[in-house]
Parts: structure tokens; C-alpha cells; sequence
């Protein structure tokens, strides 16, 4: 059987679409391949009615509600590769099949690289954090730092000291903060350290201090840093184009550069939260219906009259 909609991803973007193409009566499979983005938090906050939820039971709940839909399917597979196949796709997934699709949605995230700061990865989660509004309310007052690794940052820290006055910004030594910079920054109340960091150490699971290249050792409880990003293979597999700052590339309905390849959530944008990345899978669920429909219609229509089918409306 052919799919109406292939979804590679079962996070927030993932499962939302899938909700949006359950209940428009479409043939979905979604695919997950279990490593979210936030595998290592114990809580999601800033999601409505949902507030403080454990992320793994988020995915538990929606996928109970998604049981209530028999035409959508969900496997815990990953997906290992997508090419065109009489005018959809062949599918190959990572359990040994494959199946066909009409159109794919790519909803895979992005992948966080760790900092090769010993203690790092360890932290990421209990003590490091990407997002004040994820997780600032709670810690709120702490000692924190921010982990600036290029200027941009420098702003960032502005925007974390709404959540404690008590901020060290820390440059690890990747760049030169300009005069102006770093007035503005003291003239806030934020004190500024420039040398390289050796290695963060926790205490009871959590940050307790931060040792500079000299052995100096700050205390700092939380620190928020922003590491790099990678693309999951599978958007580099597909060759989806990325934007300059290496998200896929897709229109305010989640089209990508490949025809009947849709994307959604993380793997689309820097602004990364578990509600943005829902919102996008519904608009792209109920944008890939659009479609789907119009197709239909269209075959429909030219093999009953002969005709071409008229010309595309903007969707309303
Ligand atoms: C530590 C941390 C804490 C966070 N806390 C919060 C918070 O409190 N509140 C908030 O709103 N946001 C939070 N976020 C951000 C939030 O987790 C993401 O914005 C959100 O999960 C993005 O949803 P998504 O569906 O795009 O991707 P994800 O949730 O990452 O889901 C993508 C899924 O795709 C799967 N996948 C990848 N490749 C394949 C493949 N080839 N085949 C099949 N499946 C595949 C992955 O296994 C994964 O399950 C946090 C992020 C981090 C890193």
C-alpha cells in the first residue's frame, strides 16, 4: 500500500502532522528513530497545557491520542534513505523494508554538538541550557554563566540576565570583545572572563564550577551556551538545500527545494522550541493535504474531460 504521507520524525513536528493528516483522513507512517533533541531534559516548559511535562511522556500522550486514528500508522524505525519512485517515493526504512509514499515530511531535528570542554556533555541537560524560556523560571537568581563563543552571544547574555542579575559571560577565549562591548556588558552588571575554560566541574549532577585555563576556578550553578548544530543524515542523504546558517530551506508552508518533500520544526530553523516545532508540522500536515487533495482533483478531473486542469489558486 501506498502512503499518502511519509513523516520522518516523531518529535513535536512530527507528531503534530501526523494529527493534522490523522484527522484529514490521510494514509500516514510515521517513522521515528527515538533521539530527540531533548533527550537529556527531564522537563519541557513553555508549551501550552503542558507546562513542566517530562518530554517522554509528551511523546506518550500524543502518540495515544494518534492510536485514535487507525489510518495512522507509527513505527519506531529510522528512516534510511528516500527516492523518487513513480511520481512519490520509495522509502527504505531501517528495519529491512521499504514502502511508497506520495510525499515525505522531514521533521528529524537538528543534532547538538557537544563543546569539547570536559564536563560538558555531562552537564547539557541538568546544568547547561540553550533556552532561558525553556528553562531560566527555574533556576532563576542562580549563579549563571553564558558561554559566548562569537559575538552574537554578547546579546544573548543581555537577554539571559533577565532571569538573574548574577551572570558571568565567558568567551573561552574565541574572539575579541570590542571596547564598546565590553563596557556595555560591566555597565550591566555582568562581569566578563576571557580566558579559555579548562573543564567544567558538577557537583551532585549539577555545575558547580567553572576551571579557566590558568586553574582560576569561578562558581557558577547554571551556564547557558548554545553549541553548534549538525543536519540528522538524512537531510544531507535527500540533498535538501540549507539556508546560510544550515537549516533546510523551506516557504512559509514548509516546501522544500525537492518537489513533494516537505520540512518542518528543528531541522528548519534556529528558533527552536517544542511548540514552534509543532505549530510548523500542523501547517505543514494541513499544507501537504492541500496538496494532496488538489492532485486528486486535478487527476480526476483531466481523465474524465480530456482537459488540463485550471489554473493553481493560491491556497486561502
Ligand atoms: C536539552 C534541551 C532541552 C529543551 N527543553 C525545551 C523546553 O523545555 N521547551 C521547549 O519548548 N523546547 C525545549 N527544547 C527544544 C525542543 O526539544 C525542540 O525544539 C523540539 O524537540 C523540536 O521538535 P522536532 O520535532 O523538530 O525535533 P525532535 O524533537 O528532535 O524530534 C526529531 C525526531 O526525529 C527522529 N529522527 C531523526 N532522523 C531520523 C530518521 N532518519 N528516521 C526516523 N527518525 C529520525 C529523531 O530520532 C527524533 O526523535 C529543548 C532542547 C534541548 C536540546
Amino acid at each position: 500500500m501506498a502512503y499518502d504521507v511519509v513523516i520522518v520524525g516523531g518529535g513535536p513536528a512530527g507528531l503534530n502532522a501526523a494529527l493534522y493528516l490523522g484527522r484529514a483522513r490521510r494514509a500516514v507512517l510515521l517513522c521515528d528513530a527515538g533521539t530527540p533533541r531533548n533527550a537529556a531534559a527531564t522537563h519541557m516548559h513553555g508549551y501550552g497545557s503542558r507546562d513542566g511535562i517530562p518530554p517522554p511522556e509528551f511523546r506518550r500522550i500524543s502518540r495515544e491520542q494518534l492510536q485514535h486514528y487507525k489510518n495512522v500508522e507509527v513505527r519506531d524505525t529510522r528512516v534510511g534513505s528516500a527516492e523518487p519512485y513513480g511520481g512519490g517515493f520509495r522509502v527504505a526504512l531501517g528495519d529491512g523494508t521499504t514502502v511508497e509514499a506520495r510525499r515525505i515530511l522531514v521533521a528529524v531535528g537538528m543534532v547538538d554538538v557537544m563543546l569539547d570542554i570536559p564536563g560538558y556533555k555531562e552537564l547539557w541537560g541538568p546544568s547547561i541550557f540553550q533556552c532561558p524560556f525553556c528553562h531560566g523560571w527555574e533556576v532563576q537568581d542562580e549563579a549563571f554563566g553564558v558561554l559566548a563563543t562569537e559575538p552574537a552571544y554578547l546579546d544573548y547574555a543581555i537577554v539571559v540576565q533577565g532571569w538573574s542579575r548574577d551572570v558571568t559571560v565567558f568567551t573561552h577565549g574565541s574572539f575579541t570583545v570590542p571596547p564598546e562591548q565590553r563596557e556595555r556588558l560591566l555597565h550591566l552588571g555582568m562581569r566578563l572572563e576571557e580566558r579559555k575554560i579548562r573543564a567544567l566541574h558538577g557537583k551532585d549532577g549539577r555545575l558547580a564550577e567553572v576551571e579557566l585555563e590558568d586553574g582560576t576556578r569561578v562558581p557558577r550553578r547554571i551556564l547557558f551556551s548554545a553549541p553548534p548544530q549538525r543536519q540528522p543524515e538524512l537531510v544531507t542523504r535527500l540533498g535538501l538545500a540549507l539556508d546560510e546558517q544550515g537549516y533546510v530551506k523551506v516557504n512559509g508552508v514548509g516546501e522544500t527545494s525537492l518537489p513533494g518533500i516537505f520540512a518542518a520544526g528543528d531541522t528548519t530553523t534556529r528558533l527552536q522550541a517544542a511548540v514552534m516545532a509543532a505549530s510548523a508540522g500542523a501547517v505543514a500536515g494541513a499544507m501537504l493535504n492541500h496538496g494532496l487533495a488538489m492532485e486528486d482533483a486535478d487527476r480526476s478531473y483531466t481523465a474524465a474531460t480530456g482537459k488540463p486542469p485550471p489554473a493553481k489558486q493560491k491556497p486561502h
